[in-house]
């Protein structure tokens, strides 16, 4: 039989009503044998995630503020689900030694990642499958990388041995035995984990919107679902800040080919995004995939008589920004200017000095920075088997009377971006996607 993990975000699993709609949702298919699930979040727009609670629950016992209040706000979340949905099922004694260790100085990640213990372990109940607690499991190494390898091992030896299983998000723990945590999102990549352990034929992740959108709901009103879309397109759109799933979730699967499904839980019978290896299989119902836009960018723009006979040239500039510790985003380039693009917040406060630095080490003609920059990616697969999308993409823009500062083509064909004066994003992107999409 085949395998699905299922994976629930912390929106699908924030209150009694959520819970039932998991169930609902993972007792419809005997194939969902594995469950990774996060901490509760937000109830309403007001509510905070029991993860952010944890973590001030951490720093006011740093502080050596009292934290019996707070702690039993904390408590009270999990323990108004279990009365909820009406479950025979005592966790006293696990909050009173989770209160215990935080006041003793636990890590913060150990506080944190308790969020996710105590909803596996309610879910694990609810559901009537095995707990297998992420610590056992989920191996990092001495430098805090995740440790893949011993990881996949254990998993699937565990795996082999329980049917049906919960296993909570976020954490894994350390050579020493301390717990730790994957950045925030993370839960999305212990699924991952799981999937790939499990050789699992489908990851579900779960969430509360039915996939990826083709543009941002907050600039084009009501954009069409993306059905399917590829590892490296969604790397190109999640890059541009299309967030879904967290990026690091995509590696394990991505190489053992395991395609991802993002659905959402509160509309179960729409298919959501398919995230794919390859779309051989499944074909574009358009060529662009989607639109992303990025602003809160500066451009650099160095300009040298025979710049491009000087060699290292490109090196030396690149060499300032790392001693200053700034990553480009972009590099176009002309035969005797160069433009480096970078995030107004990297160089903020220090800009004089990076332009100095610059000056002093490529002795250019002038070096000036300007801010206000904003990237637009055009993304597709099937960008690649039609003509004329580049002038569509530049018509649609000219004809929104939006002024093109920048132009790159990624020479995979895969993507367009261009650069426009941050005011003028909403403009473009509706003017492409009404190009692309006719209703
Ligand atoms: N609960 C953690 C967070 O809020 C991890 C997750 O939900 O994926 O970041």
């Amino acid at each position: 039989m085949d395998i699905k993990v299922v994976k629930f975000g912390g929106s699908s699993l924030a209150a009694a009503e959520h819970f039932r709609r998991v169930a609902a949702i993972v007792k419809a298919d005997p194939s969902r044998r594995y469950v990774v699930a996060s901490a509760p979040g937000k109830r309403n727009s007001g509510d905070v995630k029991v993860t952010d609670m944890l973590y001030q629950c951490y720093e006011m016992a740093h502080n050596r503020e009292d934290i019996t209040d707070f702690f039993a706000r904390i408590a009270e979340r999990y323990n108004s689900i279990i009365r909820d949905l009406g479950l025979d099922f005592d966790i006293r004694g696990e909050l009173d030694y989770i209160k215990n260790a935080i006041l003793h100085h636990s890590g913060r990640d150990f506080a944190a990642s308790r969020g996710e213990y105590l909803n596996s372990l309610i879910l694990a109940k609810y559901l009537g499958f095995a707990f297998i607690d992420a610590e056992s499991v989920i191996y990092f190494h001495e430098n805090g990388t995740f440790d893949e390898e011993h990881t996949n091992e254990a998993m699937r030896e565990e795996l082999a041995s329980r049917s049906y299983a919960v296993i909570p998000g976020f954490y894994g723990v350390m050579p020493n035995g301390t717990i730790k945590t994957f950045s925030r999102g993370g839960s999305d990549i212990t699924g991952s984990i799981v999937a790939r352990a499990a050789e699992a034929s489908l990851y579900e992740n779960w969430t509360d919107v039915s996939g990826f959108l083709m543009a941002d709901p907050r600039v084009v009103k009501n954009p069409r679902p993306i059905r399917t879309v590829t590892y490296r397109e969604l790397r190109e759109l999640s890059y541009m800040g299309a967030t879904v799933l967290h990026e690091d979730a995509i590696f394990p699967v991505r190489n053992a080919g395991i395609p991802i499904n993002i659905r959402n839980t509160n509309e179960p019978e729409a298919p959501g995004t398919m995230i794919v290896a390859t779309a051989a299989e499944y074909d574009t119902q358009s060529v662009i995939t989607g639109i992303a836009g990025k602003k809160g960018l500066s451009v650099i723009t160095i300009e040298k008589d025979m710049m491009n006979a000087e060699i290292g040239f490109g090196r030396r500039v690149l060499e300032v920004l790392e001693d200053y510790d700034v990553s480009f985003e972009h590099l176009p380039s002309g035969v005797d200017t160069m433009s480096v693009v970078v995030a107004t917040a990297a160089i903020e406060g220090r800009r004089e000095k990076i332009l100095a630095a610059i000056s002093r080490s490529v002795r250019p003609d002038s070096v000036v920075v300007e801010d206000g920059l904003a990237l637009l990616a055009v993304v597709g697969r099937g960008m690649v088997k039609s003509k004329g999308t580049a002038a569509r993409v530049f018509d649609a823009i000219s004809n929104a009377g939006v002024n093109i500062r920048m132009i790159d083509q990624g020479s995979s064909e895969l993507n367009i971006i261009v650069g426009i004066e941050e005011n003028d994003l909403g403009a473009a992107e509706n003017a492409i996607y009404r190009e692309f999409i006719k209703d």
